[in-house]
C-alpha cells in the first residue's frame, strides 16, 4: 500500500462533555507511567444505532463504569479519546466518504444516491445521531494509541475494533476502520512490523483489505465459518499477509486454547513484530445473539494475557459483542488482565449495581438474565473436544508459515 503520512495527527479534543475529572487531566501534569492506558469517551454513553439495531446496547460506558467501580481506572491510566479530524481519516478513507458521513450527521438522512454509493442509511449501517462523531472518536482513540505507544507500552481502546470498515463505504456496523488507522499510526510512530490478531466471531475483511500483500503485517483471524461476511476462507492468505481460520459452530475454550498455543503464539513470535494489535470482539461467547460460538470469556482473557510479552507495543481493541452483560463483563476482564488485577469470585455491590442497571430491550436474553451476569465477571469455563477440523486447519496454516 502507499506510504501514508500522519504528520499532523489532526486530533481534536472530544468536545462532548467529559467529566470534570477528565478535563482536569488536560491541565494537571500526569506523571509518565508504564501502566496500561485506557482510552474512553462519554460519547458512547446513551448512543444507539436505533431501537432495533444490535448496537442499541451500552458497551464502552459499561466498561468505564465497571472498571471505575472496581477501583481499577485511576485518572493516571485514563485518556479521553480525541475525535479524529477528517484529514487524519483521509490517511485511509476517501474524502468523499468522510464528507458524506459528516453531512449525514447534520441532515440525519441520506439520499438514495448516497445510500447506494457509501452503504449508509441501510438497516445495518443506519443514520444515527452520532454517525460521524462516534466512529471518529473511536478512530481518534486508535490513532492516539499509536502515538502513546511510540516508546512501547500497553493501550486499551475498547471502542475500537471496527474491523469491517472500508475506505469508501460503511460495512457491517462499521463506518470507519480504526484498526487500520491504528496500524498506520503505529507505523508513523516507529513500529513498522505489526502483528494483528482478531478473535471476533466475524472475519476482519476491512483490515485484510487494508494490508493484503504487506510484508510487514501479519493478520491472524479466527471467525465463525459461513457467518457474514463469509470472507476469510482457510485458503485465503491475503497475498501472504493473513492466516484465516474459520471455526465451526460450537467452538469451545479448549479449541481456542489449542489455536492459541499451536498457531497464534508461535506465528506471532516467529514474525518478531514491533507491535501487536489484538481485536478482542466479544461476540464469540455463548451468550452473544449474533454468532453461534461457545467460548467463555476466559478464552479471550487467555489470549489477551498470552500476547502481551510478544512485542514491545501492545494495543487491545474491542469489536463486536451484542449482549450488554457479556460485553461489559468480558471487556472489563480484559482491562483487569492487562493490569494483573485479580478478578473476585463475587463482585462488590457498586459493580453489581452497574450490571443490574443494564437493559437488553427487545431480546429474550434481556427478560430473565441469570444471576451470575450481575454478580461475576468470569464465566465458568466451557471446555470440550478439539475437533479434527480445527487440528487439520491449524496444521495447514502452521505448514504455510514454516512452523512445522
Ligand atoms: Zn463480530
Amino acid at each position: 500500500m502507499t506510504e501514508i503520512s500522519l504528520d499532523d495527527l489532526n486530533l481534536s479534543p472530544d468536545p462532548m462533555s467529559e467529566s470534570v475529572a477528565d478535563e482536569a487531566l488536560d491541565v494537571i501534569a500526569v506523571p509518565e507511567t508504564d501502566a496500561p492506558l485506557f482510552i474512553g469517551s462519554e460519547i458512547y454513553r446513551g448512543s444507539s444505532y436505533g431501537r432495533m439495531h444490535p448496537l442499541r446496547v451500552p458497551r464502552v460506558s459499561t466498561v468505564m463504569d465497571l472498571t471505575r467501580s472496581m477501583g481499577w481506572l485511576p485518572l493516571s491510566q485514563y485518556r479521553a479519546s480525541p475525535r479524529a479530524k477528517p484529514a487524519a481519516l483521509h490517511s485511509w478513507h476517501s474524502p468523499d466518504y468522510i464528507a458524506a458521513l459528516q453531512a449525514a450527521e447534520v441532515a440525519q438522512e441520506v439520499s438514495e444516491e448516497v445510500k447506494a454509493r457509501f452503504n449508509i442509511g441501510t438497516i445495518s449501517n443506519p443514520v444515527f445521531p452520532e454517525i460521524f462523531r462516534r466512529p471518529a472518536t473511536a478512530a481518534g482513540g486508535s490513532i492516539l494509541a499509536g502515538e502513546l505507544l511510540r516508546d512501547g507500552g500497553v493501550v486499551y481502546n475498547p471502542a475500537g475494533g471496527t474491523h469491517h470498515g472500508m475506505p469508501d463505504r460503511a460495512n457491517g456496523f462499521c463506518y470507519l476502520n480504526d484498526p487500520v488507522l491504528a496500524m498506520l499510526s503505529l507505523r508513523h510512530h516507529g513500529a513498522q512490523r505489526i502483528a494483528y490478531v482478531d478473535i471476533d466471531a466475524h472475519h476482519a475483511d476491512g483490515v485484510e483489505h487494508g494490508f493484503a500483500g504487506d510484508p510487514d503485517v501479519l493478520m491472524i483471524s479466527t471467525h465463525e465459518e459461513n457467518l457474514w461476511p463469509k470472507t476469510g476462507q482457510l485458503a485465503d492468505d491475503a497475498g501472504g499477509s493473513a492466516l484465516n481460520l474459520p471455526v465451526p459452530r460450537g467452538f469451545n475454550d479448549s479449541e481456542m486454547a489449542y489455536i492459541r498455543e499451536e498457531l497464534i503464539l508461535p506465528a506471532v513470535a516467529d514474525f518478531a513484530s514491533d507491535a501487536v494489535v489484538l481485536q478482542c470482539g466479544a461476540d464469540a461467547v455463548t451468550e452473544d445473539p449474533l454468532a453461534h460460538l461457545d467460548l467463555s470469556n476466559n478464552a479471550h482473557w487467555s489470549v489477551v494475557a498470552a500476547l502481551r510479552s510478544l512485542a514491545p507495543r501492545y494495543l487491545v481493541l474491542g469489536g463486536g459483542g451484542y449482549n450488554p452483560w457479556s460485553v461489559g463483563r468480558l471487556w472489563t476482564g480484559v482491562w483487569a488482565t492487562l493490569n494483573g488485577h485479580e478478578i473476585p469470585d463475587r463482585l462488590p455491590p457498586a459493580a453489581e449495581e452497574v450490571l443490574r442497571g443494564l437493559e437488553f430491550k427487545g431480546h429474550r436474553l434481556g427478560r430473565n438474565p441469570p444471576e451470575h451476569w450481575f454478580t461475576t465477571l468470569r464465566d465458568d469455563p466451557r471446555p470440550g473436544p478439539v475437533r479434527d477440523q480445527i487440528r487439520e486447519s491449524v496444521a495447514m496454516l502452521r505448514r504455510r508459515r514454516g512452523l512445522g
